[in-house]
């Protein structure tokens, strides 16, 4: 089972524009997908991740720009594509499965251009992609959040998809059930080559699920590229905070080079301006000592770590993560030093 390649993108975006009134809920949007990788789409409420998604599907229609599904026109905001011809697999947040029918017959009902004999098969190749191998009798309401999710996505996925698209799929299971399931849909797409497009509005989920991470704000893709790459190395303020917590430390002319309160910055010289520098919590170390100047401010417990804040000499505060056999109290005095390894990431200024 895998989606349909002709060695094109699977997915091409081109400028794309959508319009509701008077908001621009997607503001020239481009982007590219290669086969067969996973896409997390991430950003806050509202800035047009499930229009984005909509359009990709022919939920919604264009006003400018371009979609390709496989090397396929399927929008160009004149010519449109209907959903059902468009090889795409859907799966949303609500468990859209038939209450009347059985789960095999709830994922056989998709495919189409076979016989049932064959449509069975399919149908049941799809249910082991997806672990229920053995629930092919059971009826909807016999099924757990967890398993009803699990037959949404063998039926989306029971077709051979070209692209699968998923809208917060998982936002209304319980943590360790979504994460559980997370990591059984993402086996699912590697076992059947298929590539996808995430839409998620949890950082965590983003960081986790993708080949590539896209970050949007108002409308607009801030920045794209592999997880790692967007998390270290963000583009701006807005996705720096957006992606995990984060300080932000003034840079300011030391004489010798831009400096911050923790140190010397690595400022490129390409001429992009960073008027600070960030730190994540694991960059930074706290270090007891009557003398210092450094204060804790808070501190949180998170489990496997204690969350500090920390106030530096010139009132700016950072956040570190302290060990859960290493706990400090507030009004600690210390010092905070970089990890070793650990730079200071300059960041430009927010659009
Ligand atoms: P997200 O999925 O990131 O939460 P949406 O794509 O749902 O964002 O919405 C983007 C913007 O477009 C929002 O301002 C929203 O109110 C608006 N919007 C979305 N769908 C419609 C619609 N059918 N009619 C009018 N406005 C819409």
């Amino acid at each position: 089972m895998s989606g349909a390649t002709n060695g094109a993108p699977a997915l091409v975006v081109d400028g794309a524009v959508k319009r509701y009134d008077s908001t621009t809920a997607i503001d020239r949007i481009s982007l590219e997908l290669t086969n067969p990788d996973i896409l997390a789409l991430v950003g806050p409420s509202g800035c047009g991740k499930s229009t984005l998604l909509r359009s990709i599907a022919g939920l919604a229609h264009l006003d400018e720009g371009s979609i390709r599904i496989n090397g396929v026109l399927v929008d160009d905001s004149r010519h449109r594509v209907p959903p059902e011809k468009r090889g795409i697999g859907l799966v949303f947040q609500e468990h859209t499965l038939f209450p009347h029918l059985s789960v095999i017959d709830n994922v056989m009902f998709g495919i189409r251009d076979v016989g049932r004999k064959a449509a069975r098969q399919r149908a049941s190749e799809a249910l082991e992609v997806v672990e229920l191998a053995g629930f092919h009798d059971r009826y909807p309401h016999e099924l757990s959040g967890g398993e009803r999710q699990r037959v949404a996505l063998a039926r989306a996925l029971a077709p051979r998809p070209a692209l699968m698209l998923f809208d917060e799929p998982f936002a209304s299971l319980d943590p360790n059930l979504r994460t559980q399931l997370r990591r059984d849909v993402i086996g699912a797409l590697r076992a059947t080559g298929t590539p996808a497009v995430f839409v998620t509005h949890d950082q965590d989920e983003a960081l986790a699920v993708g080949d590539q991470l896209a970050v949007m704000r108002a409308g607009r893709i801030e920045q794209t590229g592999p997880p790692p790459n967007v998390f270290h190395e963000p583009a701006n303020r807005f996705v720096a905070a957006y992606l995990g917590e984060a300080s932000f430390l003034p840079i300011s002319d030391g004489g010798a080079g831009p400096v911050t309160a923790l140190g010397p910055v690595a400022v490129e010289s390409d001429g992009v301006e960073a008027d600070v520098a960030m730190v994540r919590p694991d960059d930074v170390r706290f270090v007891p000592d009557p003398d210092g100047d450094a204060v804790i401010s808070a501190i949180e417990f998170r489990g496997v770590t204690w969350s500090c804040s920390i106030m530096l000499a010139d009132g700016t505060t950072v956040v570190s993560n302290r060990s859960h056999v290493d706990p400090v109290a507030v009004g600690a005095r210390g010092r905070v030093e970089m990890m070793p390894g650990h730079p200071q990431i300059p960041i430009p200024a927010d659009r």
